[in-house]
């Protein structure tokens, strides 16, 4: 082997494609745009509706949500009505970077999220130095490494986005501190490869994640929370600022990567603008049982707003507990309704049936009753509209059993509701609920979309763009191939046109 690496595969989170694609025709991401040129292209299908929470463990270990039992943070807790929260160490299905490490490969993960790589001699890794969902400190193995890391990249300059409040200067300090991050995460990544060679190299940019959940708005004077006046300290368009430092950092890497690696470069889903229903879901759910919105919530959410509107400083430290208390009324009266909201991210709606014999106060009947009560939900929620616009609100309804088939389908929304992203909805409407306003208490002017772009560079392959989309799960079996290891059991499959033997015609 003649580079620091047989195998790479640099993945940047939430990098929007069409952002990506308009940008590379512009000539502003260069590096990005000669790999493109260079590479075999494709689009990747991730989960369907709720794959923002789902498709790193789908990614790393290969198989689909239904069987790999993670789709968000906070999951519903069987033994009452809560909820528990979900670290990647709770997966229970092992990652294929394991696989490929217990065929004799040496191995190194940086801020791959959801993770999970053995601690041996061949394997490094550096979790939590700069990831987008910060859900431990900074761990390295070997130990040895944490200081190395700590002189070489610092301590991470943004922190957990999500406590940047949409004022100007918090918003500058964000991006700066972006661009900081993926600078210094390629003096990381270059680091790391000159411990090589590797067999398997795999780094994730979660620049672009941040920045689009925090910094859409500033680019877009369509979005209602785009303010012109931040401009003159943010600048025109905040959001390129990050992807070229993403753009310069990618190039920096592929650089000391070589000619002689097989590069797989990912932009996992997308961004666009925030708009959903999502927080008026339970009292659209309420409404259509019968029920008063309970009384607690208009208090709770007063709360929660005045919450919000205190630094991040003093936030950070107490996020959990405040996870627990806001969901502490909730848990009683899950126990008496026949269906609730749970949560998801906020690009798609989960409501979940209270199952008899599921659930431990189940009040709906499993079978035939529950298969129409759906059905009925379905079509109530299917003709929300969206005031502001005459549009439907929602864009699509998928079951649970389909969308989640596998051992671990008991603990996921029984429905995941598409919103219709195409405008704000400042509120929903029905000839059932009548209306209700929508009013988020979550600060993010962009969120997720779910087309991802897949590039795979090689001295062994002519670059083409293909037609379709692959399999999220494909591609981490993809990478195991061109190193001869072969794994079964699995959903996914290597991708024959990212082999060697493969000749496109
Ligand atoms: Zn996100
Ligand atoms: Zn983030």
């Amino acid at each position: 082997m003649s580079g620091p690496a047989k195998v790479a595969c640099i993945t940047l989170d939430a990098a929007e494609q069409s952002l990506l694609r308009q940008w590379v025709s512009q000539g502003l991401l260069p590096n990005f745009g000669k790999l493109l040129k260079e590479s075999v292209t494709s689009a990747t299908r991730n989960p369907e509706i709720i794959y923002s929470g789902t498709l790193w463990p789908s990614f790393n270990t290969g198989v689909w949500p239904g069987r790999h039992d993670n789709y968000f943070y906070l999951q519903p807790d069987f033994q009452g009505y809560g909820l528990r929260r979900f670290l990647p160490e709770h997966l229970s299905v092992d990652s294929i970077w394991n696989a490929i490490a217990q065929q004799g490969h040496r191995v190194a993960l940086i801020d791959v999220p959801k993770a999970q790589l053995s601690r041996t001699s061949r394997t490094l890794q550096v979790s939590f130095w700069g990831e987008h969902e910060v859900l431990h400190p900074l761990t390295c193995w070997p130990p040895s490494l944490e200081q190395e890391v700590q002189q070489i990249a610092g301590t991470d300059p943004v922190g957990a986005c999500d406590l940047v409040r949409q004022r100007p200067q918090e918003l500058l300090r964000l991006k700066e501190g972006l661009i900081e991050r993926a600078t210094r995460r390629a003096d990381l990544a270059l680091a790391v490869l000159a411990r090589g060679p590797w067999d398997l190299f795999a780094l994730n940019f979660s620049e672009a994640h941040c920045a689009g959940h925090q910094l859409w708005a500033t680019r877009d004077p369509k979005h209602p929370q785009f303010r012109a006046d931040f401009r003159a300290l943010l600048g025109e368009d905040p959001l390129l600022e990050v992807y070229q430092a993403i753009d310069h950092s990618l190039g920096r890497i592929v650089d000391a990567l070589g000619r002689g690696a097989f590069v797989l470069v990912l932009a996992t889903h997308g961004m666009g603008p925030r708009y959903d229903a999502a927080a008026a879901l339970d009292a659209v759910l309420c409404r259509l049982d019968g029920l008063d919105v309970p009384k607690a919530s208009g208090p709770i959410e007063n709360v929660r707003k005045m919450w919000l509107q205190l630094p991040g400083a003093v936030r950070g430290p107490l996020r959990r507990l405040a996870d627990l208390l806001y969901d502490a009324p909730r848990q009683r009266e899950r126990a008496t309704r026949r269906f609730v909201a749970i949560p998801t991210t906020d690009n798609c709606g989960g409501v979940r049936f209270n199952l008899r014999g599921r659930e431990p106060k189940g009040l709906v009947e499993p079978g035939l009753p529950y298969q129409e009560l759906c059905d009925w939900l379905e079509r109530e929620l299917l003709s929300l509209v969206n005031v502001a616009t005459g549009a439907p609100a929602v864009a699509r309804i998928l079951r649970g059993d389909l969308l989640f088939a596998g051992p671990f389908r008991n603990q996921f929304p029984d429905l995941v509701i598409e919103w219709n992203h195409a405008a704000p909805i400042p509120a929903v409407r029905s000839p059932r609920i009548g209306e209700l306003r929508v009013e988020s208490p979550n600060p993010r002017t962009g969120d997720h979309r779910p087309k991802g772009l897949v590039l795979a560079r090689s001295t062994d392959l002519a670059p083409h763009a293909l037609e379709g989309a692959m399999a999220l799960v494909d591609l981490a079996p993809t990478l195991a191939a061109r190193l001869g290891v072969e794994l079964s059991g699995i959903d996914g499959k290597p991708i024959l046109d990212f082999l060697p033997q493969h000749t496109h015609v």
